[in-house]
């Protein structure tokens, strides 16, 4: 995206945006951009991001693509929330201390509502604590100050069961137990998902560039470990993406040696038309990744909603099994690669709440 040469609003009437907020204060060097996408079904909610973007078109380019993504993700999931995300531009050198997030709660706030954050890479529950310190529209809150705490474990859990309906669709097998999954990313979502795996006796295999990272699971579990390098063309049963965006591109699709794409990144398809068609046509199933990885803001969700409990949170996560085996028959059906059949379902329960929204 070149923002010199590019109609910003063109860009947003494209994406089909309600409101991109910039958010800016010199002396604080802090430097967020707040991107509301739909809110027809609720508030817009969606993690904050810190990155040292490339430059200012990257992270609005990437705050655009994350805060479409949840919109899909919160609607598929069948909870009233819209989709929402803010990035901060920040690099190691940006201080980074109480005011800082306190100030960027205040921003949050000023939107009263119609976008409330929660976590994301670079946040943490300490930043969490900050933010709520100045605004309500904050979830995924430490639990000793009334919140949920981290929603990573039931991230990882939606996607395992996703894992287990995606194989069995695949093979007819109810179990992972033997099966080869290449876990790439052992963060949060990752060390979470490597547990349930280990506990089915799955062959777990497991990469990471943070070596503390792959040292806990490592110590934890009987895993294999596989160089960052060697991942995309690792011949394995199932690749599981829970580290960064973009994986899948013609490159890379052209190099893999598995049958089942299903990791909790965000935005995994570089482009979803193109790559997921290529996928399709390499006989590669890709479960959708803002379905299966939306355990973490379905945990947001009821927190928000004030009725927070894990019971309550895993009965919304759980009917992701069959609305997966779902998809993957819809996208059969409509002849489309199973992104883009997910995201026509989002996108007809917005359209249909809409409709029932303009009777009233
Ligand atoms: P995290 O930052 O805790 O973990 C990511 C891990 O990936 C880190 O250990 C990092 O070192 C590793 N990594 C980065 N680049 C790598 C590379 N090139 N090769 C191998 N490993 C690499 O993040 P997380 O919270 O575990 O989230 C993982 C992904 O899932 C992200 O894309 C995130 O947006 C998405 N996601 C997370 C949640 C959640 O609840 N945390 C919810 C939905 C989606």
């Amino acid at each position: 995206m070149n923002i010199a040469q590019t109609n910003l609003f063109e860009i947003l009437q494209n994406s089909e945006h309600e409101q991109v907020t910039f958010c800016h204060d010199h002396e604080l060097g802090l430097k967020a951009i707040i991107a509301i996408h739909n809110t027809v079904l609720g508030p817009s909610l969606g993690g904050t991001r810190v990155w040292a973007y490339e430059d200012e078109s990257k992270a609005l380019e990437d705050v655009l693509r994350l805060s479409r993504g949840m919109t899909f993700k919160s609607s598929i999931s069948g909870i009233n929330l819209g989709g929402g995300k803010a990035v901060i531009i920040a690099d190691k050198d940006t201080k980074r201390d109480e005011f800082f997030w306190r100030r960027y709660g205040q921003f949050v706030d000023k939107l009263s509502g119609k976008y409330i954050t929660a976590e994301d890479v670079g946040t943490s529950p300490r930043e969490i604590e900050y933010i709520a310190m100045e605004t309500q529209y904050v979830s995924g809150k430490p639990l000793h100050i009334g919140g949920s705490g981290d929603p990573s474990p039931f991230t990882a859990y939606g996607v395992y069961i996703s894992m287990k309906s995606s194989w069995k669709k695949i093979t007819g097998k109810e179990s992972l137990s033997n099966t080869k999954i290449l876990v790439q990313g052992v963060g949060h979502v990752g060390q979470f998902l490597v547990d349930h795996l280990i506990q089915e006796g799955a062959a777990v295999f497991v990469s990471d560039i943070n070596l503390q990272n792959l040292k806990k699971v490592s110590d934890k579990h009987k895993v294999t470990i596989v160089d960052p390098k060697e991942v995309i063309g690792f011949e394995c049963d199932i690749f599981s993406p829970c580290a960064l965006g973009a994986i899948l591109n013609p490159e890379s699709i052209a190099l893999l040696k598995c049958q089942l794409i299903c990791g909790a990144a965000n935005n995994q398809l570089k482009e979803e038309q193109r790559d997921g068609d290529e996928l399709v046509k390499r006989q590669i199933t890709y479960a959708p990744d803002f379905l299966i990885n939306a355990g973490g803001v379905i945990n947001c969700y009821t927190e928000v909603i004030g009725t927070y409990s894990k019971e309550r949170t895993i009965s919304l996560i759980d009917p992701i099994y069959d609305l997966l085996s779902e998809i993957f028959d819809k996208a059969n059906m409509l002849k489309v690669n199973p992104q883009i059949a997910a995201i026509k379902m989002a996108e007809d329960r917005i359209q249909k709440a809409n409709i029932i929204r303009n009777k009233l």
